[in-house]
């Protein structure tokens, strides 16, 4: 393409609203332009690389069995309220009507869809596995759309569902689809990891974050260089007594010999630490009090709980929903504490709250004794308090994971890094398969569910982790896979008819030799044009400037400093064998 008929604008201009680099070099190269908050316009550059992006996952699904369909992205409200999540999902599902009142919404994932699907479909067991794909457009209503195409409120997904009459048939398919991640990922020329998930409100059994590492990623993970475990903080899991000590054995803080709770005066400690520093103890041997609700009204389902922790942790709230089965779950406003939950906050405690509320303990607890809580009186706590105090509706695992903790699996440190989720995988088992009536009859002539797995990408937020991933002061350096262009020829002096000649000559032997060549022959300074050409971030440099009298030209690549002159008649064959070099011995 010619750089002087393309609609490539680029601006040396920060956008106003963008936070992290990749956004900002989406917009200063012209990438994308922003329609509305969270809703993009993507511009000819960024359509290829999605486009080649796309194509490296349609290659891999299709090399994974997986075979391509197209659903609509405007669905009937009845599927969604058969599963339940008409409701569960929230606000984040943009409902709409038709003119006839009829309630629709815009797909923000396609189990219930996929689902029915199938259930029309399959009747026998000979027709499974199966697994089937889309890459389509999503709408989810986020509370914060940022960074770009990064949480947008329209994104393109790849979104894969298999179906299998076995829970060794899932594994298989799960293993499959792991593989070709793997693989998309690897292609693209991203760095990635994988970590263990949680599930939300998609559900299922276990599933697996395809992350790029990033500093500005919105997830935080943890990870062991010793054993490989790697975690999504919101499910990583530690070893609670290498930290605390061990796990109190049941019943022994109901011994005679137990010293008797007893009420202590601590003026102005109402937090862990001030508490911790007043009574010259460690923070472990404290126990916190957190006061949470589902957010409904009062007349209308409100469940209001209370979570216990070590005051050696922090209170994961991901796990506690999860642990709750909440929609939503929220603080409730201290204001309304002592009249909600009967306790005092700053210096709340288990003993004598309402008894309605439900205490959920994290398992931390469990490893103290003759501990510290509030008193629900102000300025006083209670020490010498044990389990058999008060009474625990449930323990959960409830720790927020960090660095430095000992690895669940092996006990060495972990660390802590940031990623971007760019893929998610799950295995669903029967939940949609249950709620829809999605069966097949097995060989005995009997019916039973389909067991299901579901494996998204994030197309747009692929291309714009890549970005994260590769950039330097002067602008967007691709990986050579998802390059919208492998080269850029640049004309120095467009009114210089031999260097005119020379690239001319160049581009079309580009052209014919099947190369992805964009051609700078706009009349601009040659500074320039070399300023656009490293803010596009085309892999491959090729200038004609003043060597073209004597047949050469300058070579350089993108991500290096190092330039080259060299014959004309050299240049073609140097840049193919990079091209096929980074994209084929990936
Ligand atoms: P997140 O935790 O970031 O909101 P999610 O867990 O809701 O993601 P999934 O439902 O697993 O996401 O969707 C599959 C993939 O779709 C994600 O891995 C991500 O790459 C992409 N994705 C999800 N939400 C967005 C969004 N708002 N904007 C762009 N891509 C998204
Ligand atoms: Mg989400």
């Amino acid at each position: 393409m010619r750089f002087s008929q393309s609609f490539i604008r680029t601006s040396k201009e920060e956008p106003a609203d963008a936070e992290i680099i990749s956004h900002k070099l989406l917009m200063r190269a012209g990438l994308v332009r922003k329609l509305a908050s969270g809703i993009y316009i993507i511009m000819p550059l960024a359509n290829l690389v999605i486009k080649k992006i796309e194509n490296i996952i349609r290659s891999e699904m299709n090399a994974a069995c997986a075979q391509e369909v197209i659903m609509p992205c405007i669905l009937p409200a009845n599927l969604w309220k058969e599963t339940g999540r008409w409701e569960v999902y929230g606000s984040e599902m943009l409902k709409i009507k038709d003119r006839a009142e009829r309630e629709y919404c815009f797909g923000p994932t396609h189990e219930e869809v996929i689902t029915d699907l199938v259930r029309h479909e399959v009747r026998s067991y000979k027709q499974l596995p199966v697994t089937l794909y889309q890459i389509q457009t999503k709408f989810r209503d986020e509370i914060r759309p940022r960074f770009g195409l990064m949480r947008a409120r329209e994104f393109t997904m790849k979104d894969a569902y298999s179906f299998d009459i076995s829970a060794e048939g899932l594994d298989i398919n799960y293993k499959k689809m792991h593989a070709a991640y793997c693989n998309i990922f690897k292609r693209c020329g991203v760095k990635y990891t994988v970590v263990d998930a949680d599930t939300g409100a998609i559900g299922g059994s276990s599933s697996h974050e395809f992350m790029v590492i990033a500093p500005s990623g919105e997830d935080a993970i943890v990870y062991c260089d010793s054993c490989r475990y790697s975690a999504n903080v919101e499910k990583a899991s530690t070893q609670i007594d290498k930290i605390i000590g061990p796990e109190i054995p049941a019943g022994s803080s109901a011994a005679a010999s137990r010293p008797k709770v007893e009420k202590i005066h601590t003026p102005n400690a109402s937090t862990i630490e001030d508490l911790a520093k007043f009574l010259k103890v460690d923070k472990k041997s404290l126990c916190k009090i957190l006061f949470f609700t589902n957010g409904r009204a009062e007349n209308d389902g409100r469940e209001d709980v209370v979570a216990l922790i070590s005051g050696a942790f922090e209170l994961n709230e991901i796990k506690l929903k999860n642990h709750l089965k909440f929609i939503n779950l929220e603080m409730i406003p201290s204001e309304e504490v002592q009249k909600r939950v009967g306790a005092y906050p700053g210096f709340g405690g288990p003993i004598g709250i309402n008894p309605n509320v439900k205490i959920i303990a994290d398992n931390s607890v469990k490893h103290l004794s003759d501990f510290v809580v509030g008193a629900n009186e102000k300025d006083y706590h209670l020490k010498n308090v044990n389990l058999s105090d008060f009474s625990v509706t449930s323990f959960a695992d409830l720790v927020m994971v960090d660095a430095g903790h000992p690895c669940p699996q092996c006990g060495a440190k972990l660390e802590k890094a940031r990623g971007i989720e760019v893929g998610h995988i799950f295995k669903l088992g029967t939940k949609y398969s249950e709620a829809l009536g999605a069966k097949y009859i097995d060989e005995a002539g009997q019916e039973n569910p389909i067991i299901m797995g579901c494996y998204g990408i994030g197309v747009g937020r692929t291309m714009q982790a890549a970005v994260e991933q590769n950039n330097d002061q002067d602008g967007i350096c691709w990986p050579m896979p998802i390059a919208p262009f492998h080269v850029i020829l640049v004309l120095l002096n467009s009114s210089d008819e031999t260097q005119k000649q020379c690239a001319e000559d160049l581009y079309k032997k580009m052209l014919a030799e099947n190369i992805e060549v964009l051609f700078d022959d706009r009349a601009e300074k040659p500074g320039f044009k070399f300023k656009d050409a490293d803010l596009l971030g085309i892999p491959i440099r090729v200038a004609v400037g003043r060597y073209a009298a004597e047949g050469k030209v300058e070579f350089k690549r993108r991500n290096s400093k190092d330039l080259k002159v060299i014959g004309v008649d050299e240049v073609v064959s140097l840049v193919k064998s990079e091209i096929s070099r980074e994209i084929n011995g990936l």
